[in-house]
């Protein structure tokens, strides 16, 4: 299993990342975070590539998928 991203809702808004670092290091810190998010910026759309390295998930009940507002993370 592992957390996938639809970049197409994702905004790169690092919510996701702030809460993985909290559920790992019980801190706020997007340096701490388990999750790569790359943004593009150079044109429009957005351009986004997410990376959530947990083919294991550590995490029984993972707070990334919680805090993403746009609903853009799943487990499969
Ligand atoms: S919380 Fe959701 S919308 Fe925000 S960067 Fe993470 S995946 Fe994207
Ligand atoms: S499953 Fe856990 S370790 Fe993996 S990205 Fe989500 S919060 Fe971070």
């Amino acid at each position: 299993m592992k957390i996938i991203a639809d970049v197409d809702k994702c905004t790169g808004c690092d919510r996701c990342k702030l809460a993985c670092s909290y559920q790992l290091h019980e801190g706020f810190n997007v340096f701490l975070s388990n999750i790569e998010i790359e943004k593009e910026i150079t044109g429009l759309p957005l351009k986004i590539y997410f990376k959530a390295p947990c083919i294991d998930l550590p995490c029984k009940k993972p707070l990334c998928i919680e805090f993403c507002l746009e609903k853009a993370l799943e487990i499969i």
